[in-house]
């Protein structure tokens, strides 16, 4: 076996999935960060882009009370997405989905930035009953997806309110410069597979919480004509600043770390980390690497220092919701590590899909990422 390889340039190593490394030592996720860099470089022409794209917003959105949603969250990406939408002079709706982890330092972030912006909020709270045994099917499963349901419950009911309220435009927080580019393995996802894994390990039917089904999605796509537009991929974005416009504007507070807003975090680390050596840090602090945010010998240094997370009191909580005791969570944690590939999903049509999806991508109807993380790693 050959020794364990680092990027030269960021800190991705050669235990990441679908990681390869040219003849220089540099990761092949680097390159696609260069390819999307390149893609949405601040030029003249992609800003006259922008501001062409903002006015078929308004355009769009004209006689209707909003123009775009925007997904809120109260984490440092959404809340700042939410400021950005409304100074570009758009007429936001906010939605706020609460899948039963919605921290309350993060709820208290969408309640005060919503006020001061005067904008109209939406609080989706979905059935916790409901969605329990979504949860533990994904344990259950074996895989490393855990946040799945939350990532399609989500989705769907931002697709949900856009097609209730008439709204062609959901902005969204998430690019590949605020979360980096995580691995397809690490947190892949799509609607059938979700629906076979919850059908398989709970015995439901995921009826109409899942709205991530190619049909749902080609119908929002290609029929209603909603688009999905990450913000920050069109805008300057430096992440330390934007925490402290979010701080001065809204005192806003910074839960600490990524995805604070998120209460189900601890258990999805243990799960990830323990079971099936997934380092988020490594990803999101290479993203900062990249962006010169951060050296990559700082990163590396809080990598072998720092410890991963994934709390106990957090982690007693999450097993206190879903009902489950550290002797299942010792069980789960035991049982044969599966993947996406070991379940039926979409992915080997999406494959025979790359040519339409990169078309799609080019005229701009879904993001370029899709296409980068589906198709190049
Ligand atoms: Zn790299």
């Amino acid at each position: 076996m050959s020794e364990q390889q680092t990027c030269v340039r960021c800190v991705l190593d050669s235990t990441v999935p679908g990681v390869r490394f040219d003849e220089n030592g540099v990761c092949s996720y680097c390159h696609m960060h260069d390819r999307l860099a390149k893609t949405y470089e601040l030029s003249e022409s992609n800003k006259r882009k922008f501001s062409q794209l903002l006015e078929k917003i308004k355009d769009t959105g004209k006689g209707k009370k909003y123009d775009c949603i925007v997904g809120i969250s109260g984490g440092r990406d959404s809340t700042y997405c939410l400021y950005k939408a409304k100074e570009l002079g758009l007429r936001p709706l906010a939605v706020s989905v609460n899948n039963g982890w919605h921290a309350s330092v993060a709820q208290e972030n969408v309640r005060k930035v919503v006020e001061a912006l005067d904008v109209d909020l939406k609080v989706i709270t979905t059935d916790w009953q409901e969605l329990r045994p979504m949860y533990t099917a994904f344990l259950k499963a074996s895989v490393p997806s855990v946040c799945g349901p939350c990532f399609v419950g989500t989705i769907s009911y931002l697709y949900k309110t856009a097609v209730e309220e008439g709204i062609k435009y959901i902005i969204l927080g998430a690019s590949f410069q605020t979360e980096g580019i995580v691995p397809l393995r690490w947190n892949y996802i799509d609607g059938k597979y979700f629906e076979n894994i919850v059908k398989k390990f709970a015995d439901i039917d995921t009826g109409d919480y899942n709205k991530t089904t190619i049909s749902n999605l080609l119908n929002y796509a290609l029929i209603k004509k909603i688009k999905v537009i990450q913000l920050p991929l069109y805008i300057e974005y430096n992440n330390e600043r934007i925490a402290e416009v979010n701080k001065e504007k809204f005192n806003w507070v910074d839960g600490g770390g990524h995805h604070f807003d998120c209460m189900y975090k601890p258990m999805a680390l243990h799960v990830r980390n323990r079971k099936f050596g997934v380092d988020p840090r490594k990803v999101s602090y290479s993203a900062l690497v990249r962006s010169k945010e951060m050296t990559r010998e700082s990163a590396l240094r809080q990598l072998e220092e720092e410890p991963i997370g994934g709390d106990w009191d957090g982690i007693d909580y999450c097993l206190k919701q879903l009902g489950m005791t550290r002797e299942d969570l010792e069980e789960t944690m035991s049982s044969e590590c599966k993947d996406f590939v070991d379940y039926p999903t979409y992915y080997s049509m999406l494959k025979m899909f790359k040519a339409p999806v990169k078309m799609l991508c080019k005229m701009r109807l879904i993001p370029e990422t899709v296409y980068e993380k589906y198709f190049k790693t």
